[in-house]
């Protein structure tokens, strides 16, 4: 890299930069065009109904594939376009996709599921943001209650006019909104149901802490009665054994998500419509 990048508008010198700083930097330069040379790819994870087993929803994940990097993961770069302000290009494109692929997969008479995709507070803060959304819906033919939006705590803590405005047109178009991550801000679940969401994604550090310590159970238990309480319903992140699962659907929670039903796949290797008869929903 060293070589190779060092040309360019920076010059990175290995041995004196740590090694984080220098594929930041990389990241940094190389997202301009990411986009333009269709570098940005999207993964679909599926939700699944803890009752039926079946498939409710599918989560769009973003991962770029860099041409030699490789596979991106989200995490590395999203902050980045978050400061550049990238992440409203991006965003549009992930919208867009997501809403496509949807409708793809309804047009070949696969029953309905929503689209889940991950809004940045940067994104939900821009004015034109409502007006993207109703575009895409209206571009791709997806009606909106097929479409559901997942923000992370932290948008609530600025506690402004006009992102509660925001929310509500949102839901006015009829989509759907959840809380991601939840569980590791300062959000209570009342708070939440002010500003209309529909659904409380419980965090995966609550999920995995199930089998360990007394806390994990008591924690996920009651984030699922409270927020049933409230009207919303709760999906778990992040399941990954039997044991989560089977506290999980003991305590009633509605829908979960995590590798012991599929990790995130490119849109072509999902074959996870519940063939009648069959008892495995995704694999
Ligand atoms: P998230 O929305 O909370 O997504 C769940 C993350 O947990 C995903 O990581 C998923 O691959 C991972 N995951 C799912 N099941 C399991 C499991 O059983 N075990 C473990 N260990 N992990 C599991 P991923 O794809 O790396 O995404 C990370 C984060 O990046 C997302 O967290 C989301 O906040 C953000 N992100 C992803 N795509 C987008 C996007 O299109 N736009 C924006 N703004 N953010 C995105
Ligand atoms: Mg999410
Ligand atoms: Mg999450
Ligand atoms: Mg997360």
């Amino acid at each position: 890299y060293t070589k190779k990048y060092g040309k360019n508008n920076y010059t990175i010198y290995s041995e004196e930069l740590d090694q984080k700083t220098a594929y930041k930097l990389i990241l940094e330069r190389d997202l301009k065009l990411a986009i333009t040379n269709q570098e940005l790819t999207l993964h679909y994870q599926p939700i699944i109904d803890l009752k039926t087993e079946e498939v409710r929803a599918m989560e769009a994940l973003i991962r770029w594939n860099h041409p030699e990097l490789g596979l991106v993961p989200p995490d590395s770069f999203i902050p980045i376009s978050e400061e550049s302000g990238q992440i409203v290009a991006i965003g549009k494109w992930v919208l867009y996709e997501a809403c496509a692929q949807n409708k793809a997969w309804q047009n070949s008479g696969f029953p309905s599921i929503k689209i889940c995709v991950n809004i940045s507070t940067i994104q939900l803060q821009h004015p034109n943001f409502i007006q993207t959304v109703q575009q895409v819906l209206e571009d791709t033919g997806l009606e909106a209650r097929w479409l559901e939006l997942e923000v992370t705590e932290s948008i609530l803590m600025e506690e402004t006019k006009t992102l509660k405005d925001s929310l509500i047109k949102l839901k006015a178009l009829g989509i759907s909104l959840s809380i991601d991550d939840f569980g590791t801000g300062y959000t209570s679940l009342s708070y939440l149901r002010q500003f209309s969401f529909d659904r409380v994604k419980i965090d995966r550090s609550f999920v995995s802490d199930i089998a360990g310590d007394l806390s994990g159970k008591a924690i996920t238990s009651t984030i699922i009665s409270l927020a049933h309480k409230l009207d919303m319903q709760v999906i778990a992140e992040g399941i990954e054994d039997e044991v989560q699962l089977s506290f999980l659907k003991d305590e009633n929670c509605d829908e979960g998500q995590g590798y012991y039903f599929s990790r995130p796949l490119p849109a072509e290797l999902h074959n996870w419509f519940k063939v009648p008869g069959d008892n495995k929903t995704v694999k």
